[in-house]
């Protein structure tokens, strides 16, 4: 599986400089490459290359493959679109490759082609370092926040994805992010305090500029988007804290993972469509989700995708469509021994049965009734 590994560079002032001016001279060829690109219609790499290689390598102070680095970011970039000129800002990332890049992983330093000669040994931290053996392809030299950064793309193996039984069910909530049918509730009461208390924030921030002059508020704005920044990087952080431990309990036990499927929900139904919509916008479910795709794929765990209609409704113990009021899930079945319980744990216990009906359709007799959502069929109705 191909992710991207973010590489901190420890650069002292000199190399920092370096690597400024490698970038300044880099974009600054890319905008000449984008020009001639442009002016004569040619946004084949192959051609691009033909009309500007040599000037550029007169011109600039660029080595070879960083011409041809150059070259190929302004083809990419007419890729997309080919009836605006392109124009590039002059701290933009540049694609470095193995032949102008090179990492020691046993030293944690890197050494890299800039305008001053290549540099060698710069110190890097970097969070997954398990993951540094398997680099392989290009990385973007990346100014962000007056910081160097790497973004190396790396390939690691997926493990095998064993055969499972059993499914731990994973519901998203409103009030706790996300729980298991392990019983585990990932709770959110203290980023929900953090969120409301940044909300305040904000709306005192929005407040000010209200009423303030055209200076005031663009620096407002500034603030605000620092600080909706921030959140985000902070929800990250949970969402793969949360991820994390899932797969792991999921690979300890031997067991799978199931989610519902809500790549189609909103050409589903109009009415839970928007039932869904505040739902995911109170957190970002669609990050978990793809952390836990991944983290599942590289542990060999099992991922199965289950159909979300009545999920929150239907009784785990007998099947039967109950009520749900906010947290509570009450069963109307009255041979049914389960009266009320926490709904959302009730919805994971579903979600973790239908995952058993997916995997396997053909031993799914003892859950006959709730084996019928996947095909799209109502459960019985009471
Ligand atoms: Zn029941």
């Amino acid at each position: 599986m191909k992710l991207t590994l973010k590489i901190k560079l420890l650069s002292d002032d000199i190399q920092f400089k370096a690597l400024k001016n490698t970038l300044i001279e880099a974009n600054t060829a890319c905008n000449y490459i984008s020009n001639v690109a442009f002016k004569k219609k040619v946004f084949n790499q192959y051609k691009i290359h033909k009309e500007t290689y040599y000037v550029v390598k007169d011109t600039f102070n660029l080595s070879a493959q960083m011409a041809v680095r150059c070259i190929s970011k302004v083809a990419d970039s007419y890729k997309i679109d080919k009836k605006v000129k392109r124009e590039y800002k002059p701290l933009g990332g540049i694609a470095y490759d193995s032949r102008i890049l090179t990492y020691q992983i046993n030293k944690m330093t890197v050494s890299l082609w800039t305008v001053n000669g290549r540099l060698k040994g710069i110190p890097f931290i970097c969070h997954n370092t398990n993951y540094l053996p398997y680099i392989k392809g290009e990385a973007d030299l990346v100014f962000k926040k007056g910081k160097f950064y790497l973004f190396q793309t790396v390939e690691v193996p997926d493990e095998e994805i064993k055969d499972v039984e059993e499914f731990i069910g994973c519901d998203f909530g409103m009030t706790d992010i996300c729980v298991t049918s392990d019983g585990i509730k990932h709770s959110a009461e203290w980023i929900n305090t953090y969120r409301e208390h940044r909300q305040k924030i904000r709306s005192s921030i929005q407040a000010k500029a209200d009423t303030s002059k055209r200076s005031t508020k663009r620096n407002c704005r500034k603030l605000t988007k620092r600080l909706s920044g921030r959140e985000r990087t902070t929800s990250k952080i949970v969402n793969h804290t949360i991820s994390k431990s899932i797969v792991k309990s999921a690979k300890e036990q031997e067991k799978g993972i199931s989610i519902e499927d809500l790549t189609n929900i909103r050409f589903t139904s109009k009415k839970r469509n928007k039932t869904f919509r505040t739902k995911l916008g109170k957190w970002n479910f669609s990050d978990l989700r793809s952390k836990l795709e991944y983290k599942s794929k590289l542990n060999g765990v099992k991922l199965g995708l289950v159909q979300p209609p009545y999920t929150s409704q239907t009784c785990h113990c007998c099947k039967h469509i109950g009520k749900r009021t906010n947290k509570v899930f009450q069963c109307t079945n009255t041979n049914c021994k389960i009266d009320k319980m926490d709904a959302d744990y009730n919805a994971s216990l579903i979600i973790s049965l239908l995952g058993v009906v997916v995997n396997q359709p053909e031993k799914s007799t003892m859950y006959c009734s709730i084996a019928l959502h996947p095909l799209g069929l109502k459960p019985i109705r009471i």
